[in-house]
């Protein structure tokens, strides 16, 4: 089955949100099986929807729109699907029962425009919305499907599993191969050190296919195959797994949606160890993520922001002389901050940051993204340098990314070199 996916809204053309949705119905689309060939934004305009849907239907078998199915002026996609699909907008009585209902329970008064949403091009059906107030559509019009869902993500999101995806996986009944991929993450290797150490398995592909996705902070490596069942997938993936890790293994934090804070506390916790963390660039964004896991008091003590050198110098126990001499920016201050909240917390493992995250503060011996990295634990401590100039925003995100995979391979006793 071919698809194109048609998301409506003027503000996701001037780039005030964005298109999130779209990469969620393709994910999902692709995992049943279905191919989605093109993917258009267009805005709140119905000559430029119904252009757009026009040309969609000419080549695709399913058309999947998103968003502008709310009450208002511009949310046009009822009509523009009426207008393309040459049928009349006809009440439903049912659905009009159902939004009386749901604004009578909020208390809003239910005003006249709200009826548009309980209409639906004749011949047609409405999907229904258990967690927003707009229907969905659905039109089968000359053997191709038109589908539309809300723009709001959750509602998305819940009307995709609940009715379009089990509708579309029938209509695809037996011929076809759903794929099942898994993504094995990484922090601490470049995706070209990476390719280069899997070359000959990225040539080498088939089945399953291996594809290498670079984001920052980290890399991904996204490994799929066709198969009738999980049961079936499972050893494939299973399979290119294991040799991938026989190369790559110690980078490797974590499979799917496990994230670093994750795989560290998962470390910490096998360990029966405690952590605790000295941040000057970071802010607070390591104790942050540690303590986006639930759970997380079992291995996490607390941390100290030291930005200020008085701070470093008076809280961690980093010696005056060391500020002076070496500067806050500077392997001996890392390690001292390292092992000062070790020591005044009590805990197993530490880490710590200082670093330039700039724009401004950068001198050609200490430039803007100049970063020093300390861990510490009960064997002694060891610190490493990095540069990485960027935004504020992303310097201080892969700092976070990378201290956090230091003590995930310290626990783990993986070398982590310095
Ligand atoms: P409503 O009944 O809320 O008006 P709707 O179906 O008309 O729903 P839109 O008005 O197009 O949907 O979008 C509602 C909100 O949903 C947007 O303001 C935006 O926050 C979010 N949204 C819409 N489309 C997308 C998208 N493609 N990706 C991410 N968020 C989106
Ligand atoms: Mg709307």
């Amino acid at each position: 089955m071919k698809a194109e996916l048609v998301s409506v809204g003027t503000e996701l053309l001037l780039g005030e949100i964005v298109d999130t949705n779209a990469a969620f119905m393709s994910q999902r689309l692709a995992e049943i099986g279905v191919d989605v060939h093109f993917r258009h934004t267009v805005g709140d305009n119905l000559g430029r929807i119904v252009s757009v849907l026009e040309l969609a239907l000419s080549r695709s078998d399913a058309v999947l729109i998103c968003g502008g199915l709310g009450p208002t002026q511009d949310d046009l996609t009822r009509e523009s699907v009426a207008e393309v699909t040459e049928r009349p907008l006809t009440l439903v009585a049912e659905a009009e029962e159902r939004l009386r209902e749901l604004f009578a329970r909020r208390g809003y008064a239910f005003t006249r425009n709200n009826l548009k949403q309980a209409t639906v091009p004749e011949g047609g059906r409405l999907l229904e919305n258990t967690c927003g107030t707009a229907p969905g559509l659905l039109v089968e019009h000359r053997g191709k499907l038109l589908i539309a869902v809300p723009g709001p993500p959750p509602e998305m999101r819940e009307m995709m599993e609940r009715e379009v995806l089990p509708r579309l996986r029938e209509r695809l009944g037996e011929h076809v191969t759903p794929v099942f991929s898994r993504v094995l993450r990484m922090a601490d290797i470049g995706e070209s050190s990476l390719v280069a150490q899997i070359d000959d398995i990225i040539r080498a592909q088939t089945d399953p296919t291996v594809a290498p996705y670079a984001k920052p902070g980290e890399v991904t490596l996204r490994l799929a195959t066709k198969a009738a069942s999980e049961e079936e997938a499972a050893p494939k993936l299973d399979g290119l797994e294991r040799r991938l890790r026989q190369r790559v293994g110690d980078h490797i934090y974590g499979v799917d949606e496990e994230t670093m804070e994750v795989a560290v506390g998962r470390a910490l916790r096998e360990a029966g160890a405690t952590i605790a963390v000295a941040e000057s660039c970071t802010g607070g964004l390591i104790c942050s993520r540690i303590t986006d896991v639930a759970g997380s008091s079992d291995y996490f003590l607390g941390g100290v922001v030291a930005y200020a050198n008085d701070t470093k110098e008076c809280v961690l126990g980093v010696p005056h002389e060391t500020l002076v001499e070496h500067g806050a920016v500077s392997e001996p201050t890392a390690l001292a901050m390292a092992r000062g909240v070790r020591e005044r917390l009590g805990a197993d493992y530490a880490v710590a940051t200082t670093g330039i995250a700039g724009p401004g503060g950068g001198t050609d011996e200490k430039p803007v993204g100049l970063v020093y990295l300390a861990v510490a634990d009960a064997d002694g401590a060891v610190c490493l340098e990095q540069n990485w100039p960027g935004t504020r925003e992303q310097f201080k995100w892969r700092v976070s990314q990378y201290a956090l995979n230091l003590v995930r391979k310290r626990v783990l006793g993986i070398e982590v070199g310095g």
